[in-house]
C-alpha cells in the first residue's frame, strides 16, 4: 500500500493525479487540499475517504465543515497556511504531491520534506524561487524530488541509468504557445481568450497565459537548473511545436537523447508515481507514429517573447531576482486574468520589478517573501491598482 496526499487537488494536475490514482488499489489517499472549490473537494472525499482535506480559505472551509458534520463524514477539515502544511505533513503518508498553482508551494513543500515525505512537484514556483533551500533539503533528508512537469519528467527519464558528468545540455522544448510566429505589435492587441487557447495541452488558466507569454519556458529552465544541477550556459530552449518532443538530453559523445509521446500530462504523472516502474494509463496515451507526419524544432524568438530572455537573466543573476521575476508574473497575470492590465503589460512588469529591485543574495524564506510582497508591490503600483 502506498499513501499519498495531493495538494491542489481540484486544479488540473490534482484531478489528473487522482485519475491515475483511481484505478490503483495499490494507492490510500490521506489527505487533499485546495483553495475554496469545497463541492469538488466534498466530492473527492467522498470517493477517496481521506482522514484531512484542506481548505486554504477558512470560510468555506467552515462551510465544508459543516456539511460533513451534517452528513457524518469521517474526515477533519483544516485551513490556512497551517493547514497546508498540515495537509503537506499528514501521518503516514509516503508521498506529497505539491500542484497547488503559485509560491504558495513553498512553505508546505519544505514542511513535508522536514517530515521525511518523498516529493511529486508539480509546482515549479517553489524550485524557482526556493531552489537553494529544497535541493540541499531534499539531500539532508534523503527524501526523493519527482518531477511531474513534462520538459523534467522527460529529462527525468532521459537521465536513469546516465552519469551527472556525461551530460553536456540540456534541451527543453516549447509548443511556443498559441501566438507562435507573432510580432511584438500583434502581441499588444491579443485578447485572453486567444491566450487561454493552447494548442496542444489543457492547464490551469496561469499555466496556460504563462505559455503564450513564453514566461513559463523561462520558469522552467530555472527548474532543470535546480533539479539537474546544470549551469544556465547548458541549458537550451527549442520550440517544438507539435509537442511530441517532451526534452533533450545532448551527452559529451554526441548521442542525444529524447522522451517522446501525446501530450497527455497523466504520462509525467504516472512516472512521479510509480519510477523507475511504468504502468499503462489508457489507450489514447498511446502514441500514433504513423499520424505524427514531422515535427519541427526551431529557435524561439526571445526578442518578441522577452519573457523566456528576462527568465533566463533572473535565473543567472539567482539570489533574490528569480522571486521577483516570478512573483511580479504572478501578479500581473492575475490582473491581465481579470481584465484589468493587457498581455504585453505582463513581461513590461516583469521587467520593471526586476529593475527596480536590491539584489538578495542566498536569500531566506523570509527575504524570499520580502521579495515577492515587493515585487507585487511594484506591480500593484505601476497600473494604480
Ligand atoms: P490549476 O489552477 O488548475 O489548479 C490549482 C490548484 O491549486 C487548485 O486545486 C486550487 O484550488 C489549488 N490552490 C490554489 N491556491 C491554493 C492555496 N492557497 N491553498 C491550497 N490550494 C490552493 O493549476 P494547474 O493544475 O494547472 O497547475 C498547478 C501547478 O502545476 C502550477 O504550479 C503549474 O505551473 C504546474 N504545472 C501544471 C501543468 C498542467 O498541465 N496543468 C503542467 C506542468 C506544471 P481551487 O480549485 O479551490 O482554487
Ligand atoms: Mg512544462
Amino acid at each position: 500500500m502506498r499513501y499519498i496526499s495531493i495538494l491542489g487537488s481540484t486544479g488540473s494536475i490534482g484531478t489528473q493525479t487522482l485519475d491515475v490514482v483511481r484505478r490503483d488499489s495499490e494507492f490510500k489517499v490521506l489527505a487533499l487540499a485546495a483553495y475554496s472549490n469545497i463541492e469538488l473537494l466534498k466530492k473527492q472525499a467522498e470517493e477517496f475517504k481521506p482522514r484531512l482535506v484542506c481548505v486554504y480559505d477558512r470560510k468555506k472551509a467552515e462551510e465544508l465543515s459543516e456539511i460533513f458534520k451534517a452528513d457524518g463524514t469521517d474526515c477533519t477539515v483544516v485551513s490556512g497556511p497551517e493547514g497546508l502544511s498540515e495537509a503537506a505533513t499528514v501521518e503516514g503518508a509516503d508521498l506529497t504531491v505539491v500542484a497547488v498553482v503559485g509560491m504558495i508551494g513553498i512553505a508546505p513543500t519544505i514542511a513535508a520534506i522536514n517530515a521525511g515525505k518523498d516529493i511529486a512537484l508539480a509546482n515549479k514556483e517553489t524550485l524557482v524561487c526556493a531552489g537553494h533551500i529544497i535541493m540541499p533539503l531534499i539531500k539532508e533528508k534523503g527524501v526523493r524530488l519527482l518531477p511531474v512537469d513534462s520538459e523534467h519528467s522527460a529529462i527525468f527519464q532521459c537521465l536513469a541509468g546516465e552519469e551527472h558528468e556525461s551530460v553536456s545540455k540540456l534541451i527543453l522544448t516549447a509548443s511556443g504557445g498559441p501566438f507562435r510566429g507573432y510580432t511584438k505589435e500583434m502581441l499588444k492587441n491579443v485578447k485572453l481568450e486567444d491566450a487561454l487557447k493552447h494548442p496542444n495541452w489543457s492547464m490551469g488558466k496561469k499555466i496556460t497565459i504563462d505559455s503564450a507569454s513564453m514566461v513559463n519556458k523561462g520558469l522552467e529552465v530555472m527548474e532543470a537548473h535546480w533539479l539537474f544541477d546544470v549551469n544556465y550556459e547548458d541549458i537550451e530552449v527549442l520550440v517544438q511545436p507539435e509537442s511530441i518532443i517532451h526534452s533533450m538530453v545532448l551527452f559529451k559523445d554526441g548521442a542525444l537523447k529524447a522522451q517522446l509521446g501525446v501530450p497527455d500530462m497523466r504520462i509525467p504523472i504516472e512516472y512521479a508515481l510509480y519510477a523507475p516502474r511504468r504502468v499503462f494509463i489508457s489507450e489514447d496515451s498511446m502514441p500514433d507514429l504513423s499520424a505524427i507526419k514531422c515535427i519541427n524544432l526551431m529557435k524561439p524568438d526571445t526578442e518578441v517573447f522577452e519573457g523566456l530572455k528576462l527568465g533566463i537573466e533572473a535565473g543567472m543573476t539567482g539570489g533574490s531576482m528569480p522571486t521577483v521575476y516570478n512573483a511580479a508574473n504572478e501578479e500581473a497575470v492575475a490582473l491581465f486574468l481579470d481584465g484589468s492590465i493587457g498581455f504585453t503589460d505582463i513581461t513590461e512588469a516583469i521587467k520593471g520589478a526586476m529593475k527596480a529591485h536590491s539584489l538578495k543574495f542566498e536569500p531566506c524564506l523570509e527575504e524570499i517573501l520580502e521579495a515577492e510582497t515587493e515585487a507585487r508591490n511594484y506591480v500593484k503600483g505601476r497600473f494604480n491598482i
